[in-house]
C-alpha cells in the first residue's frame, strides 16, 4: 500500500491545500491528512474544526483521512506505515525551507520519501497566513477556500 501523510497546519484549509491533496490522490493508495499539533504555536481555529471542514471537504473520496499528531512528522509516518510525505511548493521560499526539512528527514529516516508537489500560478499567493488576515479584517474568503466550508468561516 502507496501511504503518504500530508502534514501542516491547515489554519484553515485553502484551496491551495486541496488542490495538492486532489492531484495526488491518483499517485496513492491512501493520503492522510494530518494536522501537526505544536504546543508553542497559536493558531486561529481550534483544531476541532480545522479538521471538521477537511472532513466536509473530502468527505466522498475513499482514500483520504483526516487525523492530527504531535511530535515528529517521521515519526508519525511510521506509526501509520506511510512512506511519503507530501508538501506544497509556491515559491522559492517554500522550496528552500521544504528541501531542507526534506533532507533532515531523509537523514533520520532513509525509507521516507517527501515529495514535492507544485502549486499553479493561480494559487500560488494563496496561504493560510492570508486568509487569517482577511478573516481577522473581516473580508470574504469566498475565492480562497473550498466553497462547501466558506460560509462557516467567521470567527
Ligand atoms: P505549515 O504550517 O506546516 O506550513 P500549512 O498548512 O501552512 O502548514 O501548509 C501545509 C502545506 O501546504 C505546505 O507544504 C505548504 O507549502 C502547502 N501549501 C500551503 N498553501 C499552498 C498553496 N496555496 N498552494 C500549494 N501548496 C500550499
Amino acid at each position: 500500500m502507496k501511504i503518504a501523510v500530508f502534514p501542516g497546519s491547515f489554519d484553515p484549509i485553502t484551496v491551495g491545500h486541496v488542490d495538492i491533496v486532489r492531484r495526488c490522490i491518483p499517485l496513492f493508495d491512501k493520503i492522510i491528512i494530518a494536522v501537526g499539533v505544536n504546543s508553542q504555536k497559536k493558531y486561529l481555529f481550534p483544531l476541532e474544526k480545522r479538521m471538521e471542514w477537511m472532513h466536509k471537504v473530502f468527505e466522498n473520496e475513499s482514500k483520504i483521512e483526516v487525523s492530527s499528531y504531535h511530535g515528529l512528522t517521521i515519526n508519525y509516518c511510521k506509526e501509520v506505515s506511510a512512506n511519503y510525505i507530501l508538501r506544497g511548493i509556491r515559491s522559492a521560499a517554500d522550496f528552500e525551507y521544504e528541501k531542507t526539512i526534506a533532507h533532515l528527514n531523509h537523514t533520520m529516516n532513509i525509507d521516507i520519501e517527501t515529495i514535492l508537489i507544485l502549486s499553479p500560478p493561480e494559487y500560488s499567493s494563496i496561504s493560510s497566513t492570508i486568509v487569517r488576515e482577511i478573516i481577522l479584517g473581516k473580508g470574504d474568503v469566498s475565492k480562497f477556500v473550498p466553497q462547501e466550508i466558506a460560509s462557516e468561516m467567521h470567527l
